[in-house]
């Protein structure tokens, strides 16, 4: 894939880049090594007065990078401004948080060692490879950013191809936040030359978020090195919905939950389970709430939901609901691609789907929810379940045996009980099962990257 914007608004390519050369990587990777030997050795305070000088220059951006973003990739304007928004505090979050988070573990008894002191340290490992996708271009990019510099790390971005200009941008406001050259760089490599820096001595780690296929790859290439890696991929996430749940406010958050960021989130609710009791009245007020969505240009404040990002990925999605269909599936509302520039595909509701049909177990990256009635709460929980994807996972009840059996039972990385997935700074984030391993954010996030180095002092 070329690295360029190609604004899938319009379809029309607004600005191409050129790959770096062998001989400018090779450049970038000992400049990243270098900074690393200095940053190091960097206080936290001094970590932590970068970070929140390029924070306060997020704020200030926000309108324009949000714009670039928008223009980039598709979402709503006013989600791409508090994308940008967000990010600023996960910078602030970790400049205060991360000293705390990687402060030395005494152990309480250190004579049972035959020491008189015993603890834990977290120290920096190296230069650190993140593989970055274009759904959420600055918050993914922050979030890996953010703790691992604070842990005197080094950041190498190789950015989605389809969005140079936020990869551009990103290095540039670590530079403008005082940040030493090479602590945080942005490499305009295509896919292919990733494994060429996974296997480089002077890169320690990689963390990926992205599709399954790109994380078993990167994984394989990590783990022959043996290099630590963490893996951020796809999910489906079930959203429950039991009888004794205010169905309005249900309602109103699988809309949400499924439609936000043009659908392209991995932790979009895109699986609605729904007991049978309830499931006609929710079933006729989704789709209805389906069919008022304003399908249109992101830059329009009016617009709910924007095009597709790229035109594969459109291909792919209009594929899903075709099998569908083919297998049976009846589109409740939308399901077509709108006459016009740009790759929109309509807000989407497809229901009676069997396991025959592939939407029942892929993914679908855009506008398209599926609607399953079970009669039970053991069905809903085997069939929220029934999936190779383990990333989050919401149910709605009020019923306080059913909240703990969803608690107990969802297999996913994070379950929410009345709400929808958000991430949050302050929440450990990450999968099981085919969304991947490892986790981002909270203290567990700065600490996958670093060292954790027993001590004792005898
Ligand atoms: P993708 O194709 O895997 O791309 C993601 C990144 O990986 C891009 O930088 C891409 O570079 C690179 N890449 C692709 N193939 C690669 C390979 N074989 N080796 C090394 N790098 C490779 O993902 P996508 O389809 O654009 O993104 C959507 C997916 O990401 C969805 O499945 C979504 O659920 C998942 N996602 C997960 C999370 C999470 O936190 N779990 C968050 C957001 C998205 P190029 O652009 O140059 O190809």
């Amino acid at each position: 894939m070329s690295i360029a914007t190609v604004n899938p608004t319009t379809g029309a390519v607004e600005k191409s880049f050129d790959e770096i050369d062998d001989a400018e990587l090779e450049r970038r990777l000992q400049v990243a090594h270098d900074a690393w030997l200095a940053h190091r050795k960097t206080t936290f305070a001094e970590r932590s007065a970068f970070l929140l000088k390029a924070a306060d220059l997020l704020d200030a951006d926000a309108e324009t990078l949000g714009r670039t973003i928008t223009v980039e990739m598709g979402k709503p304007l006013a989600q791409a401004v508090g994308e940008v928004r967000k990010s600023a505090k996960a910078l602030r979050f970790y400049a205060e948080k991360a000293e705390g988070f990687l402060a030395p573990e005494p152990l309480d008894d250190p004579s049972i060692v035959d020491a008189r002191q015993a603890f834990s340290v977290f120290q920096p490992i190296g230069p650190v490879l993140a593989v970055m996708p274009w759904n959420y271009p600055v918050w993914q990019v922050i979030r890996f950013a953010a703790p691992a510099i604070m842990a005197g790390n080094v950041g190498l971005l190789k950015h989605a191809s389809n969005v140079p200009q936020t990869a551009v941008y990103l290095e540039e406001l670590f530079l403008r936040a005082g940040l030493p050259e090479g602590v945080f760089q942005t490499l305009l490599i295509g896919a292919r030359r990733v494994e060429k820096v996974i296997r480089d001595t002077r890169v320690a780690a990689v963390t990926l978020t992205g599709s399954e296929p790109a994380g078993r790859s990167v994984a394989s290439i990590a783990s022959d090195e043996v290099k630590k890696s963490v893996l951020e991929l796809g999910g489906s996430d079930p959203f429950v919905v039991m009888p004794s749940a205010d169905l309005d406010q249900a309602v109103a958050t699988a809309v949400t939950a499924r439609v936000s960021n043009n659908g392209q989130a991995c932790i979009n609710a895109k699986r609605f389970i729904v007991h049978a009791d309830v499931y006609h009245e929710f079933l006729e007020k989704f789709v209805d709430a389906f069919s008022k969505l304003r399908l249109g240009d992101p830059l329009d404040a009016a617009t709910d939901i924007g095009p597709v990002s790229t035109e594969q990925g459109r291909e792919d999605l209009v594929e899903l609901i075709e099998d569908a269909k083919a297998n049976g599936a009846s589109v409740l509302v939308g399901g077509s691609v709108p006459e016009g520039d740009g790759w929109f595909v309509e807000p989407t509701v497809i229901a009676d789907l069997t396991p025959k049909a592939r939407l029942f177990y892929e993914e679908a990256f855009g506008p398209v929810a599926s609607v399953y009635k079970v009669s039970n709460l053991d069905e809903a929980i085997d069939l929220a379940n029934d999936t190779p994807f383990g990333l989050g996972s919401a149910a709605w009840t009020n019923d306080k045996a059913e909240q703990q059996r969803f608690i107990a039972e969802l297999d996913a990385g994070s379950v929410v009980i009345n709400s929808s997935t958000i991430s949050y700074q302050e929440l450990p984030f990450g999968g099981t099962k085919r969304s991947g391993y490892g986790r981002e954010l909270a203290a567990e996030g700065i600490r996958e990257f670093t060292n954790l180095k027993s001590v004792r002092v005898c």
